[in-house]
């Protein structure tokens, strides 16, 4: 059975588990630090009505499974279904609290891809992604090169070299100045590596929106490309890429990968020893993305990033009230971004609220996707406050600034 497999007698049951004990709505009580910031479902706190919670969409899912929800009643369900940012707030706390094999990401994953299937999801924007990667190999309809932005020729398509750094279209395409400082480290720390003129999408935004389609398609043809340049390691800058090819691509082929997989905030922490940093005086908090933290249980990457940022002289880091296993998504994830870009943007601008109620002038994060959440979000909540505006900054940007003394 495969990732695309929908047992739907599984799915029914895992549904029909949920015991609506709502234990799911906030942050477990071990990790609730203020009453304030205590909430960290997204589609809950911004649509604020039980269908937009997991015990809701859990109910829905068991009505579409035995075929007795209302399909005309489309664009409502629509709303509910391709709200969830996918963060997994919902699936940690029932993890603790009730039953493990629920699993409502799931859930809201499979439910979306049987809308697909039925021609009623996804939203319309998210639909151009497929229509976009099915023509380009990336979902920003991008007609240039694949990262054209390496300015060193060498480093590209090298065989035989440790590192395969996969930059993804998001970095590649929208944020190049994270893929510039991930090669400057890497530079700097006299690395084997290389990058590739032949990747294409890893499929997140089609997998995370049920889109399942052309999805083989993508894992088939960056793992040929991934071999041909017979690399060890899978280097990643982005939560969303590392997540989707460490979980979802064993799950797709049926077995496991034939290299390891490793996030950049990993390859930092390992190599603190080899960094000389210049002090930076800076108050900053560290923004958990969801796809290195509570996707990747049992093996969630919470005290590496933080390791690093600890590492540099001067650097005062303040910690968030929602964070870790209850951290509060930035909004962006799920195809919410592309799908519901008001609601995306109210949910980063909360995460941004919490930054500024700790006095923090910057937060960090080793994803671009959280990067353009929150930047949206610090835009909005300097534009509600008329005070400066919070800096977003990548993990790898910090740690180039660090190096560089600017
Ligand atoms: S914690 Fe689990 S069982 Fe309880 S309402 Fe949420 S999904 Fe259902
Ligand atoms: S995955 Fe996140 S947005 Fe979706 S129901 Fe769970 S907590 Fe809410």
């Amino acid at each position: 059975m495969t990732a695309f497999t929908i047992d739907r007698e599984a799915l029914k049951n895992a549904a029909l588990s949920c015991v609506h004990c709502a234990m799911c709505r906030q942050a477990l009580p071990s990790l609730t630090k203020s009453n304030k910031f205590a909430d960290t479902c997204p589609s809950g706190l911004y649509f604020n009505y039980e269908a937009y919670y997991a015990p809701g969409r859990n109910e829905i899912a068991r009505a579409i499974l035995r075929n007795e929800y209302p399909l005309e009643e489309s664009e409502k369900l629509k709303e509910i279904i391709y709200s969830c940012t996918t963060c997994g707030a919902c699936e940690v706390n029932c993890r603790y609290i009730c039953d493990t094999n629920i699993l409502p990401v799931r859930i809201t994953e499979k439910i979306r891809a049987i809308l697909a299937k039925m021609g009623i999801g996804p939203l319309p924007n998210q639909q151009k992604f497929a229509n976009y990667v099915k023509k380009y190999n990336n979902p920003y309809g991008e007609s240039t090169k694949r990262n054209s932005w390496v300015k060193n020729e060498s480093i590209l398509d090298k065989e035989k070299a440790k590192y395969f750094y996969f930059v993804g279209c998001t970095t590649g395409y929208r944020l190049t100045p994270v893929a510039e400082a991930t090669v400057k480290i890497l530079d700097l720390t006299k690395e084997n590596y290389t990058v590739s003129s032949q990747e294409i999408c890893c499929g997140s935004p089609l997998i995370r929106t049920g889109q399942l389609d052309d999805v083989e398609r993508l894992v088939q043809q960056n793992l040929e490309v991934i071999q041909r340049l017979k690399c060890k390691i899978v280097l990643f800058s982005c939560a969303g890429c590392y997540r989707t090819v460490t979980k979802d691509w064993p799950e797709i082929l049926g077995k496991p990968l034939p290299f390891k997989t490793m996030h950049m905030a990993e390859y930092l922490a390992n190599k603190l020893k080899k960094f000389k940093f210049r002090p930076m005086k800076m108050k900053v908090a560290y923004h958990d993305p969801c796809h290195l933290g509570r996707h990747m249980f049992p093996n969630q990457i919470y005290n590496e990033p933080r390791q690093v940022i600890d590492r540099i002289p001067g650097i005062n880091r303040v910690v968030l009230d929602r964070e870790m296993d209850a951290t509060l998504c930035c909004g962006a994830g799920g195809g919410v971004k592309a799908g519901m870009p008001d609601y995306s943007e109210y949910i980063a601008t909360l995460r941004v609220e919490e930054v500024r109620a700790k006095g923090a002038e910057a937060v960090i994060t080793p994803c671009p996707f959280c990067i353009r959440g929150l930047t949206d979000g610090a835009k909005q909540e300097a534009k509600n406050t008329g005070l400066n505006e919070i800096k977003v900054m990548g993990l790898t940007e910090l740690v180039i600034k660090a190096l560089e003394g600017k």
